[in-house]
């Protein structure tokens, strides 16, 4: 009963601490004193993740203090390069198995996908029935690699946002990454180093990325359209229908088990459907066997803070997923 008590006084603590990283306000939380022998120390899930960030905030001879009002803190954030080079050799031949999904939004025959999502790529059909004897694709075998994609990809004017761009801002990261999050279109920032996600919305994701105890050069960022809109207006659908090809091809190279899809536009536009953000949030999505987490987009979160309790409960499906997988 007593280590029932503790776990959750931990739990507690952990979700309390996440929100103080993360800047919301107003957390002012007294919890009782309560030792913990190092015997009974925390074991709420098997997870490494978890543990880890779990050691991170509870030592071993961890007595829980009285938490202090909440103060936004940096002592989090990860200092990571949002530069990192991509590691082009590692190519994965795996396919996730995956618990229950919504899958409503994937049901695209086939040829539909060939014809639409994937142009110039050679394509292993893998059909699964189902119990009902419909079929559902998964994501087909990729013959091609990143830096094939890249040049394809070339100095691009397939549509009007090469116009006012500086850089092609193309997904970087971790290659052999479990873990993708995909945004909408580079910012001002982004179209000025060529790199995803390193403005104020960037610094945002490293901590959302840090709170479930990775690092940004963990995982693989990048966006459905890769030049910048101008004045940062939402990209039109031919401007993503162009676009988002090549990063379809890059997920079938990469396979990551879990997809973090931030914001409506990039949801959207990856799971290709009308619905919203705020209905499709919080649930696993299917696009062709991976699972597809849609959460809230740092730039809103900014502008409303009160939404990083919903972003830290979808970031909590997603760590649980990846260590249990
Ligand atoms: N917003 C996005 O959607 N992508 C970026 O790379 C930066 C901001």
């Amino acid at each position: 009963m007593k280590s029932e008590v503790s776990k959750l006084l931990i739990d507690l603590k952990e979700q309390i601490l996440y929100l103080q990283e993360l800047g919301v306000e107003n957390l002012a939380v007294e919890l009782p004193e309560f030792s913990i022998s190092p015997k009974s120390k925390v074991q709420s899930s098997k997870s490494k993740i978890s543990q880890e960030r779990l050691e991170r905030f509870v030592p071993t001879d961890f007595e829980l203090p009285k938490i202090e009002p909440a103060k936004a803190t940096t002592s989090n954030v990860e200092n990571t390069s949002t530069r990192q080079s991509l590691l082009e050799s590692t190519k994965l031949s795996r396919l996730p198995s995956l618990p229950k999904r919504n899958s409503f939004l994937s049901n695209k025959p086939i040829e539909q996908a060939r014809e639409t999502e994937m142009p110039n790529q050679p394509i292993e059909e893998t059909p699964q029935e189902t119990l009902f004897g419909d079929f559902k694709p998964t994501l087909p075998e990729s013959k091609e690699t990143i830096e094939e994609i890249r040049l394809d990809i070339g100095n691009c004017v397939r549509c009007p946002l090469h116009e006012g761009r500086t850089k092609i801002v193309h997904t970087t990261g971790n290659l052999a990454a479990d873990l993708m999050f995909v945004g909408e279109a580079p910012g001002a920032n982004e179209d000025a180093e060529g790199v995803p996600f390193v403005g104020r919305a960037g610094e945002l994701l490293n901590k959302i990325i840090a709170s479930i105890g990775l690092k940004r050069e963990d995982v693989l960022v990048g966006n459905v359209n890769r030049c910048r809109p101008p004045g940062n207006r939402t990209p039109t659908l031919p401007e993503a229908h162009t676009c988002r090809p090549f990063l379809k091809r890059e997920i079938a190279v990469v396979r990551p088990k879990v997809i973090v899809v931030l914001g409506n536009t990039a949801t959207q536009n990856l799971l290709d459907t009308k619905v919203g953000i705020t209905k499709l949030r919080g649930e696993f999505q299917d696009y062709f066997g991976i699972n597809v987490m849609p959460t809230f987009h740092p730039a809103y979160l900014l502008r409303d803070p009160t939404k990083k309790r919903e972003v830290w409960e979808d970031m909590k499906k997603v760590r649980d997923f990846l260590n249990a997988s």
